[in-house]
């Protein structure tokens, strides 16, 4: 069936709907209102307080009057029953309401009602005509009102929510769709059915019937959702075998009972006991970790890589960043050379010779342990048997990049980490395909760091600081959102800085680190800064992830008004390391959105990453808070999920239970449901590359 054969959608309307995404009539029924408008309560005119009432109003017009000029111009309606009069009055639109409510007709006015002195009266009320004295069609006029998204297309071609609550309810008409969810689950959730929940959406009687209706919707996309995660989880993940690691650990237990300086939190012990479990199963790990910056995750990753060496298998990490990288080769060597353990650090710009070298130390297997950037899952990069592999930073990588590391070896056991907190449920969501640990707890003696929001006009203040901090073996971060003056935006950049910094500070020694340098200088930097040889770092946002440098105990970050929360909570993590009390100051101009006070007053209020993730995902959503790279964010029409986290739960279950059940669906009384289904797990499976 077209769209066009729904009475009144005309070519021009049709390519207004077109233009919003509706094609066909069941685009219609799934075009869902953004709100109602709660109309049952008619009253008479004298019972009316004008204490802000929401109400409906039926009457005769009998008077119209318009006033004013320009800015000040006004249309007025007085509207009359039994009992009194009430005034209508219409600030825009005056053209149009001048037309359409005409005197000595009868309407309804839905609104709310002020009182001026003796008189009633609604701004801007809904209007309907009513085509003879009160009821009849006013009753449609008195139920609850849908009122849908609107646009410039739907206004153009006047299309109100009047006629898409029509159109929505003809189309159902014609389409009759069918149920798919199984009986059983309806009678237990007690959800309507699709046909007529698709009505309790476009024409509810009760708000209870379109509360129920909507979950049935949110519920059945979950569902769907939750049906192929248990599916590719039972046939695909838990089935892929893995290397069993042995039970004997001479690396692992030298490392953590004889080279590391310190006790393991309980994260960190409860992490690497899922790690231990995971490769003795037989599976393949596939194991997300997550904990706040600063949480020790390093740490678990050097066991889990361990324990792959015990056994006599390679084992990779693989950073985003090549001085993230080098710094894990580093600590790495300095913590594992002495066992014995040989370690290559390979990068994208490394020398021919060098490379060659390190190349064939890693297909020979002459190399027990490789850290490294995106440049290992190059082609030409073999193992000689890769048997683990830790991404560090994960939300940097793609879903591919997974795959493209599990095919270096063979079913290699896979630990990611993020340093990105975000609710479990989304975790699970969006990471169907991972276990998951999370560490909670952060080392212990760490001071949270005191964060400052600071307007330019105090800067002299905080040179005085830095200069204190400095006289008192500090060092410094200062932290810049751009690399060059761009032409469009006066901001200063991180050279410009530089050059000011080394002026009004002429007694400590400054470096400069931006993207736009080599890797040996780029390290070089870092190495001194690390080593105290330079006491005031002026970067861009590189030094974002994963720098430690634990004497390093104050950030300035300039223009702080430009970086995302969670952003600013990584650059945080940097300081507050060590031993001395760390301060963040964010400085920032007068001038800020009110999304970027908020974002400035979370990092004020509060460090702890989990609760600054979730500020930052209200602020911004889910699809931009984890960035392009995850397109794996599987997209819901109606769930949240955020909000809607209970019904994720349930949905979660009960996909569960079902399969237990019966894993093909093909009891009959789940036909419908597998016709559903199997187009959306084939969606899924392309998505993780296993079709
Ligand atoms: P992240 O989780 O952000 O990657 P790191 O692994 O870099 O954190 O650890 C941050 C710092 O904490 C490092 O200096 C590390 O040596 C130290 N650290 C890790 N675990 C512990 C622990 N259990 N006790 C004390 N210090 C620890
Ligand atoms: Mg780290």
């Amino acid at each position: 069936m077209k769209i066009t054969e729904i009475p009144g959608i005309s070519p021009a309307r049709q390519k207004a709907l077109e233009e919003t995404g509706v094609h066909t009539p069941m685009d219609l029924l799934r075009f869902f209102p953004r709100n109602y408008l709660d109309r049952r309560t008619v009253l008479p005119v004298a019972n009316l307080k004008g204490i802000g009432e929401k109400v409906t109003v039926m009457g005769r017009i009998v008077e119209t009057t318009e006033s004013g000029f320009g800015r000040k111009k006004r249309f007025e309606a007085i509207l009359q029953d039994e009992s009194g009069r009430i005034k209508g009055v219409w600030f825009k639109g005056i053209s149009y309401f001048r037309k359409s409510v005409k005197k000595g007709q009868f309407y309804a006015f839905f609104g709310t009602v002020k009182r001026y002195g003796r008189f009633l009266s609604m701004a801007h009320p809904e209007t309907e005509q009513l085509s003879v004295n009160e009821d009849t069609s006013g009753q449609s006029f008195t139920g609850i009102m849908p009122v849908y998204p609107g646009n410039k297309f739907f206004k153009n071609t006047y299309i109100t929510s009047g006629l898409l609550r029509k159109w929505a309810l003809a189309a159902l008409e014609r389409l009759k769709p069918g149920e798919f969810l199984p009986p059983g689950l309806l009678r237990k959730l007690g959800y309507p059915e699709r046909s007529v929940a698709f009505r309790h959406i476009h024409s509810p009687e009760t708000p209870e019937q379109h509360s129920i209706a909507l979950e049935r919707f949110k519920f059945e996309e979950l569902f769907l959702f939750e049906l192929s995660v248990v599916t590719l989880k039972k046939e695909v993940f838990d089935k892929a075998l893995g290397p069993v690691m042995s039970e004997s650990r001479p690396f692992t237990s030298r490392f953590f009972n004889q080279v590391l300086p310190f006790e393991l939190t309980d994260g960190q012990k409860k992490a690497l006991g899922d790690v231990k479990r995971d490769i003795r199963s037989g599976n393949q790990m596939n194991r997300l970790l997550q904990g706040d910056v600063g949480s020790g995750k390093t740490v678990v990753a050097i066991g889990a890589l361990l324990m792959a060496v015990d056994s006599g298998y390679q084992a990779v990490m693989m950073a985003p960043t090549e001085i993230l990288a080098e710094q894990h080769y580093h600590s790495l060597s300095e913590w594992l050379q002495p066992l014995g353990i040989t370690i290559r650090l390979l990068t994208g710009n490394q020398k021919k010779a060098l490379r060659y070298d390190i190349q064939s130390d890693i297909s020979g297997g002459t190399a027990h342990i490789v850290v490294g950037t995106h440049a290992i899952i190059q082609e030409n990069i073999r193992f000689h048997r890769l048997g683990m592999a830790v991404i560090d930073e994960q939300h940097r990588f793609g879903v591919s990049q997974r795959a493209q590391l599990r095919e270096k070896g063979e079913n290699p056991h896979i630990l990611v980490m993020s340093a990105t907190p975000i609710p479990r449920s989304l975790a699970m969501t969006l990471y169907s395909d991972l276990d998951l640990s999370v560490i909670r707890d952060l080392p212990p003696g760490r001071k949270p760091v005191k964060t400052r929001v600071v307007s330019e006009k105090n800067r002299k203040k905080v040179h005085d600081f830095l200069k204190e901090q400095l006289g008192d073996g500090g060092q410094v971060y200062i932290v810049y959102p751009l690399i060059e003056e761009s032409e469009a935006m006066d901001l200063k950049n991180a050279t410009e800085g530089y050059d000011q910094i080394r002026v009004e500070f002429p007694g400590s020694r400054a470096g400069l680190l931006h993207g736009r340098m080599s890797a040996d200088e780029k390290e070089q930097v870092m190495r001194d800064f690390k080593e105290n040889r330079i006491q005031i770092l002026v970067s861009t946002t590189v030094i974002e992830v994963g720098v430690n440098v634990p004497n390093a105990s104050v950030m300035v970050v300039e223009h702080s008004e430009r970086f995302g929360l969670s952003q600013l909570h990584q650059l945080r993590g940097r300081i507050g390391r060590g031993a001395r009390q760390s301060y963040c100051l964010l400085m920032t101009d007068v001038k800020q959105s009110k999304e970027a006070r908020s974002r400035l007053g979370t990092m004020e209020e509060t460090t702890d990453g989990f609760k600054i993730a979730e500020a930052d995902l209200k602020l911004r959503g889910p699809g931009d808070f984890l960035g392009t790279r995850q397109s794996g964010l599987p997209e819901f029409r109606h769930a949240d999920i955020l909000t809607d986290q209970y019904l994720l739960e349930q949905a979660k279950n009960m996909a569960f239970e079902l399969l237990e059940q019966d894993p093909e669906l093909d009891h009959p009384e789940l036909s419908a449901l597998k016709k559903a289904f199997l187009p959306y797990l084939e969606k899924k499976k392309k998505f993780f590359q296993m079709s």
